[in-house]
């Protein structure tokens, strides 16, 4: 059974799921099968003991958003929210995602109480439930809550780990707001810098703030930077307490706090000119547009016949920069791949020196 299970590649324990069509498959993280490979393949007997406690329950399944707020001593009614999710992913017990966005939403809150801030427009401060399960809770608070949308100045949301937040992207009518509400966070901490990068639109993602999104509230994602390695925790059995790294808890609450007084303080609602990225812009991944695969902005493999490989693109380049326009994550390469139709200059890092390379990549003939 072992050996036939391996051979399947039948990892258990974390749940995957495919699109089309959607099927939930039960998976064994990485790291265990590997070491269960390794022993098979020397033909050393590996014994597994499972323990699996499964329960189904008739639903609906009542939910609940946990909702505080620190009325607004100008404007009580109008709102910057502040959360992250409170339900988590089976199998352990979701410190990381998402309870490290819950507890910087809850150390803002008690940061804010503790030295007696008054913010002109309320903070309310929101744990989502049922996240995991479609963004149920974020969808039902906009689907019962629309006469209060449009006083929502923005939503900031905690949703991808336990590195510190170290930036926020924004529209360029509101670089100027954010510039003036987040002045003051590159004197927390030297070696943790925060960075505003202007968009041609905010994009939604698959957590909470999309559901605001969608209703026309700007709302964030904060960019997360640091050594911890979300992605083999995340939806694991690994998830728990002892992954979360303090200091850049610590530091992710304060900036929050900073960031939600300073918003609440603002003369006015964040503007909502031109939130939505030009339309046919739909998100594509860029590594498949190029045909490469990416760590990071570093590409580790190159595809043959690609675009990349047209481009003479390598291993190991690291991209900097599309048509003169920094680059620094997927989305960002997204934008500068689309605002030029794909065409123009790549810079790359190879071997410590910068190397211009022209990349054409096709937009149309898209098979997702
Ligand atoms: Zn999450």
């Amino acid at each position: 059974v072992l050996r036939t299970g391996a051979e399947r590649g039948v990892r258990w324990n974390r749940l995957t799921w495919d699109r089309r069509p959607t099927i939930v498959r039960p998976t064994l993280v990485a790291a265990d099968h590997r070491k269960l490979m390794e022993l098979l393949d020397r033909g050393v007997a590996a014994h597994l003991e499972f323990i699996v406690e499964n329960r189904f329950r008739q639903g609906p399944t009542k939910l609940y958003n946990v909702v505080a707020d620190i009325p607004g001593a100008e404007k009580p009614g109008e709102y910057v929210l502040v959360g992250g999710h409170l339900d988590s992913w089976d199998g352990a017990t979701g410190a990381i995602d998402d309870g490290s966005g819950c507890v910087t939403a809850m150390e803002a809150a008690r940061l804010l109480m503790a030295v007696g801030a008054r913010p002109k427009r309320t903070i309310r401060f929101v744990l989502w439930s049922g996240e995991e399960q479609g963004l149920l809770g974020s969808r039902a608070y906009v689907s019962r809550h629309k006469e209060e949308l449009p006083k929502i100045s923005a939503y900031l949301n905690h949703d991808s780990g336990t590195n510190h937040v170290s930036g926020i992207n924004c529209t360029g009518a509101m670089k100027a707001d954010m510039e003036r509400v987040f002045q003051g966070v590159n004197t927390i901490d030297a070696e943790k810098p925060f960075k505003i990068t202007e968009t041609n639109g905010l994009r939604g993602g698959g957590s909470d703030h999309a559901s605001f999104l969608r209703a026309g509230v700007p709302a964030f994602m904060w960019r997360l930077s640091g050594n911890h390695d979300y992605g083999h925790i995340w939806h694991t059995q690994y998830d728990h307490y002892d992954q979360a790294v303090e200091p850049y808890q610590r530091h992710s609450s304060m900036v929050i706090a900073i960031g939600a007084l300073g918003l609440a303080n603002l003369d006015h609602l964040l503007s909502r000119e031109k939130m939505a990225a030009p339309s046919g812009a739909r998100w594509r991944s860029p590594a498949r547009l190029l045909g490469v695969e990416m760590d990071g902005m570093t590409i580790t493999k190159v595809l043959p016949d690609s675009a990349a490989a047209r481009a003479r693109f390598a291993p190991g380049d690291k991209i900097l920069r599309f048509e003169g326009k920094e680059v620094s994550d997927p989305r960002s390469l997204f934008r500068a791949l689309f605002t030029t139709r794909g065409k123009g200059k790549a810079v790359v890092l190879r071997n410590g020196k910068e190397v211009e390379l022209d990349l054409e990549v096709r937009f149309r003939g898209r098979r997702e």
